[in-house]
């Protein structure tokens, strides 16, 4: 069963431990963390996880002042003399996907949105290189390890979206191309209480029974209609 490319999948994502680079272009949770970095260190941006102008003549100003190359690209260098551990492969780049593993500790500060408006929330990892409010990270948490040793697994494919990847969300559902997403702003994966959760969008699948018999105990409910996958922690 074990391919080659599932191999390689496998020692990629091993190695690849730390935060992806970010670019000119690059947008999520690893953006946000390097415009946060860049606004402790003098720059004035907005914590958006968008790597536009702005973010990159921050950058080339930061490594110049440090006497790194400057090309605007984060990668080991630069993310490392921001005491971040950069992945060793590059990660992913240019991508919309909050994909970033997130630096250790206790979470991580960023800009949620509820019903619409701005929010400082800390976000965890929940696995999948996805997060969620950091109190909401732990009750997952919890729930998955119990599913698992029910022999159910809890994989999360969507949690914590900043403003750019839900609105890049929002404009493919639009378009006819994408789920139904929420407005940006006022999606509860904005305020990073929801979850994602694989169940290959069946209400059958054993992810959604097992969710549907006990999330509740861990605070998820599941609240959006025909969306057996979607689950919010209401606490
Ligand atoms: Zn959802």
């Amino acid at each position: 069963m074990t391919t080659v490319a599932a191999a390689r999948r496998t020692a990629s994502s091993t190695s690849s431990k730390g935060v992806a680079w970010a670019r000119y272009g690059s947008r999520g949770l690893h953006v946000a963390l390097l415009q946060k970095k860049l606004n402790e260190r003098g720059a004035r941006l907005a914590v958006d996880g968008i790597f536009g102008q702005k973010t990159l003549a921050a950058v080339k100003r930061y490594q110049q002042q440090r006497g790194l190359a400057v090309d605007g690209v984060v990668g080991p260098k630069t993310w490392g003399s921001l005491g971040v551990q950069a992945s060793s492969n590059g990660g992913r780049v240019g991508g919309t996907s909050p994909s970033s593993p997130a630096p250790s500790g206790p979470g991580t500060r960023t800009t949620g949105y509820i019903n619409g408006r701005p929010q400082s929330i800390t976000v965890s990892p929940i696995g999948n290189g996805k997060y969620l409010r950091s109190d909401a990270a732990a009750a997952f948490n919890r729930m998955k390890a119990d599913a698992a040793r029910a022999g159910v697994n809890l994989s999360a494919v969507s949690g914590f979206r900043t403003m750019a990847e839900q609105t890049y969300l929002y404009n493919l559902y639009k378009s006819g191309r994408g789920n139904l997403a929420a407005r940006p702003g006022y999606s509860n994966h904005q305020g990073g209480i929801a979850v994602d959760v694989s169940t290959g969008g069946s209400y059958s699948s054993s992810a959604y029974r097992w969710l549907a018999a006990n999330g509740r105990r861990y605070g998820f409910v599941n609240d959006v209609r025909g969306e057996p996958w979607h689950w919010t922690y209401r606490g």
